[in-house]
């Protein structure tokens, strides 16, 4: 059963909740609707499976005891499908066995019922925040991620190189259009607003080779630079 995504707006935060306790669902629907989110419910876990995998949503909330298919294995059975949407998984088990069995199927947060309802919209917040964080990133190939908001390069390994702001420019110009070959005269107008020589790509270039390896950007000769390939 899917409640109206309606009144929200179109750029409202999408929400899922599936929540067998029907006093408890339509509560939390009310609640996340006040708070501007674009709520649907489902109210067994085959119909809630059903909707993440069929609409995007911003957000899961999901009730451990469910019917036909349990919190938990709902979650694993989305992960197994490459659906990455953040999860909260809600739960009158408290015991960490419980918790880390959530975690393991894939739940980023676990809550114990019963709970403040003010603790429960702070960690949807915060889902929603590790969202936005993930969307921003841009793939570098196999040298990891680009992100352009902290000037930082997150390695396959866990790793964190920090960049100054001008190697984060020169990086985000050439992920953001990884195919391209971008000549040093349009990196020269674009990253350093055509204020030095073309050389200055070059030693730029070498800085971010130096911190990430030879293979982050690729050399095309003759014409400029790309970014590396995986
Ligand atoms: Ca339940």
């Amino acid at each position: 059963m899917a409640g109206t995504p309606g009144e929200a707006g179109p750029s409202a935060r999408r929400l899922l909740i599936v929540e067998d306790d029907r006093d408890l669902g339509d509560m939390l629907v009310g609640l996340f609707t006040d708070h501007g989110y674009a709520v649907d419910l489902a109210v067994e876990g085959q119909r809630g499976l059903h909707l993440a995998l069929s609409r995007p949503y911003d957000a899961l909330i999901v009730d451990r005891g469910l019917p036909v298919i349990d919190g938990l294995d709902l979650l694993a059975r989305l992960r197994r499908r490459a659906v990455t949407v953040p999860a909260l998984v809600l739960t009158a088990y408290g015991a960490v066995a419980d918790r880390v069995a959530g975690l393991d199927a894939g739940a980023e947060d676990y809550l114990v019922k019963p709970f403040e309802v003010e603790e429960l919209l702070a960690r949807v917040r915060a889902l929603h925040r590790r969202n936005l964080d993930l969307a921003r990133l841009l793939p570098l190939g196999g040298a990891g991620w680009l992100d352009p908001e902290s000037h930082a390069v997150l390695r396959p390994d866990g790793g964190r190189v920090q960049l100054s702001a001008r190697e984060c420019r020169l990086l985000r110009e050439l992920a953001s259009r990884p195919k391209q070959v971008h000549t040093r005269s349009s990196l020269r107008q674009r990253v350093f607003d055509g204020a030095s020589k073309e050389s200055v790509v070059d030693t730029y270039v070498y800085y971010l080779r130096t911190k990430l390896g030879t293979g982050v950007v690729c050399t095309v000769r003759g014409v400029g630079y790309r970014l590396g390939g995986p």
